[in-house]
């Protein structure tokens, strides 16, 4: 293939933009600002189900503290009945002393049931305090969370935006080339995945490093400026140059 020598110059402003198109994109899979808001999104998960265990917990001891209570009432309705019934003097004496037994045993009943109430409020303080805790942490989590999906945010556009300004000015250049010309690059293109071309420097191709000798070199040199040559190497269309070392 032939092209102009001057054309063939433009082909490598088309690579630099490829270069820069495949950097952003590259930026884009491997952002950090990406796997920092899934480790803000994991620990939001985690202070969450915290939060969920310690109201459940806290609810579960609320039932307790009140079916106590209702135990505790239960009792003393009891004491106050048997006590109103010994203070009547309408009982008999044997029925006397079986109610000052009820009453010894409500009494020590009532004990238990106080006691049984004090360390449940004690372990309600310490589930309150893992509740609020819990909650404090989920808050925090949530702005960290917030905050890095910002940062991500602000990346994306950022590559976002430079991507369609060197989106533009690869359009603006392949507008310059013929069609067979740049073909035959974009071909070249998907198949390195970078660039179509490289510059030929110092007797080095600029696309893969391989350095020319010989008689690949006595071809290069031979060659017409205008015949379109390949990279044996890389198979990168090489553009030649005064600092190609010829
Ligand atoms: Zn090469």
């Amino acid at each position: 293939m032939k092209a102009d020598h001057f054309e063939q110059q433009k082909l490598l402003d088309l690579a630099a933009e490829d270069v820069a198109l495949t950097q952003l994109a590259h930026r884009g899979r491997t952002l950090p600002e990406v796997a920092a808001v899934e480790a803000a999104e994991e620990a939001e998960r985690t202070f969450s189900a915290d939060v969920v265990r310690a109201e459940t917990e806290a609810r579960d001891l609320a039932r307790e503290v009140k079916r106590l209570d209702s135990d505790v009432e239960t009792v003393r309705q009891r004491e106050t009945k048997d006590q109103r019934l010994l203070d009547s003097g309408s009982v008999s004496p044997k029925e006397m002393t079986n109610l000052q037994h009820e009453l010894d045993s409500l009494k020590r009943r009532q004990a238990d049931l106080e006691d049984q109430e004090l360390e449940l409020m004690e372990r309600q303080e310490v589930a309150d305090a893992a509740l609020s805790a819990a909650q404090q942490g989920l808050a925090t989590a949530r702005e960290d969370r917030e905050r890095a999906e910002q940062q991500r945010d602000d990346a994306l556009a950022d590559i976002a935006d430079q991507t369609k300004r060197h989106q533009a000015a690869r359009n603006e250049v392949a507008a310059g080339l013929s069609a067979p010309l740049l073909t035959l690059y974009d071909r070249i293109r998907t198949q390195t995945g970078t660039t179509g071309a490289a510059l030929l420097k110092a007797r080095s191709c600029q696309g893969c490093r391989i350095e020319f000798y010989g008689s690949q070199l006595a071809a290069v040199r031979n060659a017409d400026p205008h015949d379109v040559l390949r990279c044996e190497n890389c198979g990168r269309i090489l553009v030649r140059s005064a600092e190609s070392g010829l």
